[in-house]
């Protein structure tokens, strides 16, 4: 088949004739791939890697938000029929580690995750197990399957997060973890404010529901921020932007005593005066892919009409064109795109 290849950092390789993936026991599927998503996690890796969830198992097929049909199944398998269209939850926890068993999936220190230590979706086809494949509802468009993985993220962190109805909730940065953060926040029951330097993302975030979207380029920003917030400041406040600016601007706008949660992954490190933290009690917590269940209830979500992906998919391109059209241009300074669906 077909498959975008890692070989490790600056190193990706579209292979023409890459070993088919096989039942590895009766619980495994092979699904053939719809769509799979191209996200900066995979221009990261692909960039600066091989990350911290990487494992050193190279060479591996990339590509990590991924939805198809099923073609197979092994004969232990009871969740699934040939012919569903699954989103693939791609982190496997080993369930056994101090954190599993502690409830605390997110930090699993034997975590195995589709497209960094096992072979992913930027292929024609893929081995999973059986338990981390969803279904989708029929009526869905195929192409949203992809982004249940991206909205998946958000949904961890919003549960890691305690938000509770009515609390004021800040999204730094609205890309597409920002954008889908939004949306699951809103289902939640939060009053979202949504802050970006790009009117598109801010435009957006408003159609998907923000009661309130500020650019934070602007000179009165934090005064803003405070007038809706009735001086307070915001109870929770999500920086999934990434960017270098970003967790100091999510820290600076949290109320004494909220929390920050962050959600970017950061390409260098960062440096910041921690009495900003120490001195208004402000809680900092990171969070990454997602724990047991997330994935679940991020389906739900998308089946019950509470996620609308549907502006988020930039373009669609061929497994084909995936370097040029996909990672090289994702790579690009062009920042008004969201998603780049690849299809086999
Ligand atoms: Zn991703
Ligand atoms: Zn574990």
């Amino acid at each position: 088949m077909k498959a975008l290849i890692y070989y490790g950092n600056k190193n990706i390789k579209l292979e023409n004739s890459w070993q088919d993936p096989k039942l590895n026991d009766e619980f495994d599927s092979i699904i053939k791939i719809n769509y799979t998503s191209i996200c900066a996690t995979d221009i990261e890796e692909w960039q600066f890697g091989p990350n911290y969830i990487q494992q050193n198992d190279l060479p591996i097929v990339h590509g990590h938000e991924i939805t198809g049909e099923v073609i197979e199944i092994g004969k232990n398998v009871k969740n699934l029929n040939i012919g569903d269209t699954v989103a693939v939850n791609n982190v496997i926890h080993c369930k056994k580690c101090f954190w599993c068993l502690n409830g605390q999936g997110g930090a699993c220190v034997g975590m195995k995750v589709a497209g960094f230590a096992l072979d992913g979706g930027l292929s024609e086809y893929m081995r999973w197990p059986s338990t981390h494949l969803i279904k989708i509802s029929d009526g869905i468009p195929k192409k949203y399957g992809a982004l249940i993985e991206p909205s998946t993220v958000a949904t961890h962190a919003i549960r890691k997060s305690g938000v509770k109805p009515g609390d004021n909730v800040a999204v730094v940065g609205c890309g597409t973890v920002g954008l889908l953060t939004v949306q699951v926040l809103k289902a939640a029951g939060a009053i979202v404010t949504a802050i970006d330097i790009r009117k598109e993302s801010l435009d957006l975030a408003k159609s998907f529901g923000a009661d309130f979207v500020y650019d934070s380029r602007k000179n009165d920003f934090i005064e803003y921020l405070l007038s809706i917030t009735s001086g307070i400041g915001h109870d929770i406040v999500f920086e999934t932007a990434g960017a270098h600016v970003a967790p100091k601007i999510a820290i600076d706008i949290t109320r004494r005593g909220g929390k920050t949660i962050l959600v970017g992954i950061y390409s260098k490190e960062l440096s910041m005066n921690f009495n900003d933290i120490v001195f208004f009690e402000k809680e900092v917590i990171g969070t990454v892919g997602s724990s047991p269940g997330d994935m679940e209830a991020t389906v739900m979500l998308l089946n019950q009409g509470k996620i609308d992906p549907s502006s988020l998919v930039s373009e669609t391109i061929k497994l084909d064109n995936v370097i040029k059209g996909g990672y090289e241009k994702m790579n690009s300074s062009s920042k008004s795109i969201f998603r780049i669906l690849v299809s086999p």
